[in-house]
C-alpha cells in the first residue's frame, strides 16, 4: 500500500511537470496590471513636429501626446481611477521592440498601421489620416517626376523610405535604391535638405508641414500623396481588453468632440500645421 502510494505521487509529479512544460507562459492582462498600479508607459516620439515633439520652452508636447494623455484618462474613468502616465521617448527604431519588449503599454508615435507590422504587435482603430509627399527647397520642383535622378532624404525603419524607393522606381528611376538616403531622423533628413545633401525630403505630410514650419516661406511640399499612413496606436499582441478600452475611448473622444478639439489645436486653420480632417475615426454602436 505504500509503495502504490509512492508510486501514484512520482505520476502525479511527472505529469505536473509535463504539463508545466507544455504550457505557454501566460502574458501578463495589461488592462488588469493598470487597473491595479494606475502607472501606463507610453511610448512617444520627440521629435516629430507636430505630433510630439520638443518644444522652444523645452515641453514635450504635441498631438500625439494630447491624444495619448486623454485616451489614458477616459480609461481611467472606465476603471473608475485616475491612472498616470509615464512618457518613455521611442524613435522609428525602438516604437515596436518597446512594444513587444513590454517597455511601454501603447505607443502613439505617428505608426502607420501596416499588415507587416501586425505580425509582431496589434494596432488600435485608425486615429489619424496621413499618406506621404516630398518636401523640397520652394520654387525648385512641380512634380513628382522633377525628381527622377535627385536625391530623397526619408527615416530608417518607416514606411517612408519605402515608399520613396517605390515611387522612384514607377517614375523610371534605374537608381531608385541609391538615390533615397535613409537618416536617423527627422532632424537629421531635415538638415540634409537645408544643406543640399538632399533635394526632397519623402514622408508623412504632416511631419513635413512641422519642419517646413520651422522657416517660413523657404520650403513647399511638391505633387500629391503617393501613399496612404493611417496611424493606429501600437500595442502588445494579444491584448483585447487593453485595446478595446483604446478604441473605446478614441470612439467616445470622437463622438463627444474631444478629439476634433485636440485636433484643431494642432491642425487647425489657426495654426502653422494646417491640415483639415477629411475622414471619421470608426465608431462602435
Ligand atoms: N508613418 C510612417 C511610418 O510609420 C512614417 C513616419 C514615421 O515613421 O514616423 O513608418
Amino acid at each position: 500500500m505504500r509503495k502504490q502510494g509512492w508510486i501514484v505521487a512520482a505520476l502525479v509529479v511527472a505529469f505536473s511537470l509535463i504539463l508545466a512544460a507544455g504550457t505557454p507562459c501566460l502574458a501578463e492582462n495589461i488592462y488588469d496590471r493598470v487597473a491595479k498600479t494606475g502607472v501606463v508607459n507610453v511610448g512617444l516620439m520627440y521629435n516629430s513636429i507636430p505630433a510630439a515633439y520638443f518644444n522652444e520652452k523645452n515641453e514635450w508636447v504635441g498631438f500625439d501626446v494630447d491624444i495619448a494623455e486623454e485616451v489614458i484618462k477616459r480609461i481611467g474613468g472606465y476603471m473608475g481611477k485616475t491612472l498616470k502616465v509615464e512618457r518613455v521617448k521611442v524613435n522609428n527604431k525602438t516604437r515596436i521592440s518597446f512594444l513587444t519588449s513590454g517597455r511601454i503599454d501603447m505607443s502613439t508615435a505617428n505608426m502607420t498601421h501596416k499588415r507587416e507590422r501586425d505580425r509582431t504587435i496589434d494596432f488600435s482603430i485608425t486615429y489619424f489620416f496621413d499618406g506621404e509627399k516630398i518636401l523640397a527647397k520652394k520654387g525648385m520642383y512641380k512634380k513628382h517626376e522633377d525628381f527622377l535622378g535627385k536625391k530623397i532624404a526619408s527615416m530608417q525603419g518607416t514606411t517612408s523610405e519605402k515608399n520613396a524607393i517605390n515611387l522612384l522606381k514607377k517614375l523610371g528611376d534605374p537608381n531608385a535604391e541609391q538615390n533615397v538616403i535613409s537618416f536617423q531622423d527627422e532632424p537629421s533628413c531635415f538638415l540634409a535638405l537645408k544643406q543640399g545633401k538632399v533635394q526632397g525630403w519623402a514622408t508623412d505630410s504632416t511631419i513635413l508641414i512641422g519642419y517646413a514650419a520651422k522657416e517660413p516661406g523657404k520650403y513647399e511640399l511638391v505633387g500629391d500623396f503617393f501613399s496612404d499612413e493611417p496611424y493606429g496606436m501600437g500595442v502588445p499582441e494579444d491584448q483585447s481588453d487593453w485595446r478595446d478600452a483604446i478604441n473605446f475611448a478614441l470612439q467616445d473622444m470622437w463622438q463627444d468632440g474631444t478629439y476634433m478639439n485636440i485636433y484643431n489645436k494642432w491642425y487647425g486653420p489657426d495654426t502653422p500645421y494646417y491640415f483639415p480632417m477629411t475622414e471619421k475615426i470608426e465608431t462602435w454602436p
